[in-house]
Formats: structure tokens, sequence, C-alpha cells
């Protein structure tokens, strides 16, 4: 367990806190802000408790140098409404310079300061110095509340932990309270539901999770892979070539385990990439030559659907086919809509199953949907995250 911002005294501390603002903007404007009130209640329990609240973030990808694109500035003024208090932004194209130690060095206890983007600075992604001391002299407290960001070792996320002391904000705290619950001490039964393009992508995943699952559900464009590991013809599907030989291996190491490793029975299939091409349902053995799947079969919805209804936990990363056509959303949604229905813990993981869930109108059927694409798949594969790792434990 690692500490959080309630297991030490916040009270007048200098507190650099590391949130997600890499909100989408256009023209100017953020068009979506949902980071940014995903990470108040961190803030405003700081500022409650008397906290000097020295906030930082990366957006976009300035790579290293001051971009205006990519300034924090609206960030600022959106914190300022949604806090319905100031939020002063330190405008500097360095991050850190005098103007910007001044401003932090005249902060009250309760007074929140916004720092500009830190990928202004090149140091920022290899955490390098001399910007991790820069950006530590102006704080005594690290709290790291950015878990899309945990899995990278940056000057903001882990470097100024070595510093002074460091703790979890409560982002951090739900992600890994969720998906450690679910992975390292699941109720069963215990089900993954692994899809999404490649399995190389996923191999990791898919091994760690071997060793703790039930059932592992295979879907999406990584099934063909399966498929062709078994010797059936995948006509023009999609393929990752390095992976079949992947693929068996997790075959033989599933039987090994005794964990039931479902690949689907039947398949959607197309003439070509498109929404309305011509399709047809057939048995996953028997996809023609100039056929390419696309989802999911009717017969494979209904099983896997049975076999997650019983489950008590489930973890899903990887939409079960070409989500975002329409006519081959049907098995990612019987998915979600058993996942929804399922009495018991649901997580999903994954930045594409997210989006999935939400745009059918399931997220707030599930238990937990992570923030964090790339760590949150980092945290299935078993790995302990950089910027997680640098806290303090309890
Ligand atoms: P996540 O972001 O949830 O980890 P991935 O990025 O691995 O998921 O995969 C998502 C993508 O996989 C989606 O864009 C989806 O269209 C694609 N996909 C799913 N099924 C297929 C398929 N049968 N053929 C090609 N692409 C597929
Ligand atoms: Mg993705």
């Amino acid at each position: 367990m690692k500490k959080t911002v309630k297991d030490v005294d916040v009270k007048g501390k200098k507190t650099l806190v590391r949130c997600d603002f890499n909100v989408p903007m256009q023209d100017g404007k953020i068009t979506d802000d949902i980071r940014i009130r995903a990470a108040l209640p961190t803030i405003e329990y700081l500022k409650d408790n008397g906290a000097k609240v020295i906030l930082m973030s990366h957006m976009g990808r300035p790579k290293g140098e001051p971009k205006k694109e990519f300034t924090l500035a609206p960030v600022a003024d959106r914190l300022s409404e949604l806090l319905c208090t100031e939020v002063k932004f330190a405008q500097s194209d360095v991050v850190v310079d005098d103007s910007v130690k001044a401003a932090v060095d005249a902060m009250q206890d309760g007074d929140i300061v916004l720092l500009e983007n830190t990928r202004y600075r090149k140091e920022e992604t290899n955490n390098e110095e001399p910007f991790t001391g820069e950006l530590a002299s102006l704080g005594e407290l690290f709290v790291n509340d950015a878990f899309g960001t945990a899995h990278r070792a940056h000057c903001s996320t882990a470097g100024v932990a070595s510093y002074m002391p460091a703790v979890s904000g409560f982002l951090i705290e739900k992600e890994l309270k969720f998906l450690g619950d679910a992975v390292n001490d699941p109720e069963r039964p215990f089900v993954a539901i692994m899809g999404g393009s490649k399995v190389s992508d996923k191999i990791k995943v898919i091994e760690n999770l071997l060793d703790k699952v039930d059932t592992l559900l295979i879907g999406g464009g990584m099934a063909y892979t399966f498929f062709k590991a078994k010797g059936y013809e995948i006509g023009t599907s999609i393929l990752d070539e390095e992976g079949i030989e992947l693929a068996a291996d997790l075959m033989k190491k599933a039987e090994e385990k005794g964990v039931d490793l479902e690949i689907p029975v039947d398949t959607v299939v197309a003439s070509e990439f498109n929404n309305d091409a011509d399709s047809a349902m057939v048995a996953s053995d028997a996809i023609p030559a100039d056929m390419m799947g696309m989802d999911i079969g009717a017969e494979t919805r209904k099983i896997y659907t049975a076999i997650i209804e019983q489950a008590k936990t489930v973890v899903w990363n990887g939409p079960m086919g070409v989500f975002e056509m329409p006519n081959f959303a049907a098995g990612t949604e019987a998915v979600a809509q058993a996942m929804a229905d399922a009495d018991a813990a649901t997580i999903i993981g994954g930045g594409d199953s997210a989006a999935a869930v939400g745009q059918m109108g399931f997220a707030d059927k599930m238990t937990h949907i992570s923030t964090g694409g790339g760590a949150s798949l980092e945290f299935l594969e078993g790995k302990e995250l950089p910027g997680v790792a640098v806290l303090e434990d309890k």
C-alpha cells in the first residue's frame, strides 16, 4: 500500500502535485475537461487542508521547447472556474525561473499555482537534471496523481521524488486499488477479456494474466493470429505474423495451467475494411480466402456473455471488433452489456476499450474504468510503474 495525501501532514507545505491535464484542445479552447475534473478531489483536499498547491502537468508533445499551442494557460482558467477560486498561472517558457520562484514564495496556505507545460523542457522525458532539481526547489512534498503518465520515469512523475517525501493523490490511489485488487486478490471466477488489434502488443499482459485468471476470452483483431496458430484459413484478416508462435505458446500454457482460454467459434467477415462492405457470419475455421474478420460472431457473443455473467471479477482490455464501424460493433457491445449486467467487479483498461464503453453508454455501470491506457496495460503486465514505485509505502 502506498501512502496518500491523507497519510501526511500537508498544512503549510509547498506541495508539488503532478496532475494529468493533457486535455484535448482546439483553437486554444479545451474541448473536453474530464481530466481536469478528475483532478479536483486531490486539489480540493490539499487546499482545504492548508497546503500550498503547486500543480504540474504536460500537455501534448511540444518536444522540449516552448510552443504556444501547448501552453497550460487555458487549464488554469478552467481550474479557476471549476474550483471557484483563483488558480494563478506561473507563465514561463522554461517552466521554472526567478519569477516562478517568487510567485511560489508569495503563496499563502491554500493558494494554488499552475506551472507551465513540463514538456517545454527537453530534460522532462529523460528524467534529467537540471530540470528535476529546479522543479524540486519549489516544493517540500510531492504528490503524484497522474496515472496516465505513471508508467514513464520523467522529471515531474518520478525524478522529483528523490528530493522529498512522495505520496499518491486520490486518482492514483483509486487506480491502484481497483486494478490491484482485481489482479492480485480477485473474487472468483476471474475472467479476463482480451481484444484489440495485435497480439504482440498485449502478449505480456496475457502471459501475466494466465497465472491469475480462471478464464481468458480472446476477441478482436488478435483472434486471427490465434486462428492461424490453429491452422485455420483467415482470409485477408489482420495478422500479427510474429505473434503466431506466441499465440500457439499461450494456448499451450493455458492448457498446462488449467486456464480456460476461449477463442471465437464464429466470426463476422467483410469483403473490405469498410462499414458498408458485404458481410457474412461464418464459423471461425471457415473464413473465405477473400474476406476479413471484423467482429466476433453471434454464437461467440452468446458464449462470452454466459461466461461473463457467471464471473465475480472481469478485466477487459481491447475491443472485440472494429467497433468504430457500427456494423461491426455488436461483439464489443455484447461484452460491454454483459459486464454491465454482471454482479462482478468490472474493470476496463486500455484507451480504445474505455472509449467504446463510454460511447455505448455503459461507463457508469462499470466498477472502474482506468484513465491510463498505456499505464493500465503495464500494470496488467505485472510491472511496477516508475511513478508509483517512487511513492512511500504505508
Ligand atoms: P485498447 O486501446 O483498448 O488497448 P487496442 O488499441 O489494442 O485497444 O485496439 C483497438 C483497435 O483494435 C480498435 O481501433 C479496433 O478497430 C481494432 N480492432 C478490433 N478488432 C479488429 C479487427 N477484427 N480487425 C482490425 N482491427 C480490429
Ligand atoms: Mg489503443
